[in-house]
C-alpha cells in the first residue's frame, strides 16, 4: 500500500497488459498518528489506479462520483497538495477527507520508470464506514477486539 510498490506494479503490468492498465488493491496501512475521531494507526486502504489511455481528471472524477453515489455518500472535491504527489484532489465529506486523488504524470514518475499518464485515488475504508453508519468515532469501524461488528465488547 505504498507509492513505490504501486509504481513497480504499474511498470511491470504496463509491459504485459492491454491499454489502459487498471489496478485495484485493498490492504492494511500503518501510520503513527495522534489519537482522534478520524485517525487510526491501522486502517484499510482501497486504492485504484489507471495508466495509459483515458487518464483525465474528468474520468477520475467520474469514477469517484459513481463509487460514492453507489454508497450514497455526499462529497465535494477540493484542490490540495502533498509532498509526494504535488497537486491532489481531496474528496471531502464535510471536514472529513475520504480520499486523496491524483492526476499524473507527476515529477516522481520518471525515477520509477513510468512515462504514461495515470490517475488514481486512495480511500480509507473505515472513513467510508464511519460516514455510512454515522459513527462518532472511527474506532467503531476499525479492526479491533474492542468492537465486534460495531458493538462494544467491554460490556
Ligand atoms: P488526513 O489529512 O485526514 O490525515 P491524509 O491526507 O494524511 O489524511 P492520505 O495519505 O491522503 O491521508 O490517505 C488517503 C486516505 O486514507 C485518506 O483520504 C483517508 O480516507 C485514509 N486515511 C489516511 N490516514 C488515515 C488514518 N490514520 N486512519 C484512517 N484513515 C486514514
Ligand atoms: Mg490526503
Amino acid at each position: 500500500m505504498l507509492a513505490p510498490n504501486l509504481y513497480n506494479y504499474l511498470r511491470k503490468l504496463g509491459k504485459v497488459l492491454p491499454d489502459p492498465v487498471k489496478i485495484f488493491e485493498i490492504g492494511p496501512c500503518y501510520r503513527k498518528e495522534s489519537d482522534g475521531k478520524e485517525h487510526l494507526e491501522e486502517f484499510t486502504m482501497l486504492n485504484f489506479c489507471q495508466m495509459g489511455s483515458g487518464c483525465t481528471r474528468e474520468n477520475l472524477e467520474a469514477i469517484i462520483r459513481e463509487f460514492l453515489e453507489y454508497l450514497k455518500i455526499d462529497f465535494e472535491i477540493v484542490g490540495n497538495s502533498c509532498l509526494v504527489y504535488g497537486d491532489t484532489l481531496d474528496i471531502m465529506h464535510g471536514d472529513l477527507e475520504l480520499s486523496s486523488a491524483v492526476v499524473g504524470p507527476v515529477p516522481l514518475d520518471r525515477e520509477w520508470g513510468i512515462e504514461k499518464p495515470w490517475i488514481g485515488a486512495g480511500f480509507g475504508l473505515e472513513r467510508l464506514l464511519k460516514v455510512m453508519h454515522n459513527f462518532k468515532n472511527i474506532k467503531r469501524a476499525a479492526r479491533s477486539e474492542s468492537y465486534y461488528n460495531g458493538i462494544p465488547t467491554n460490556l
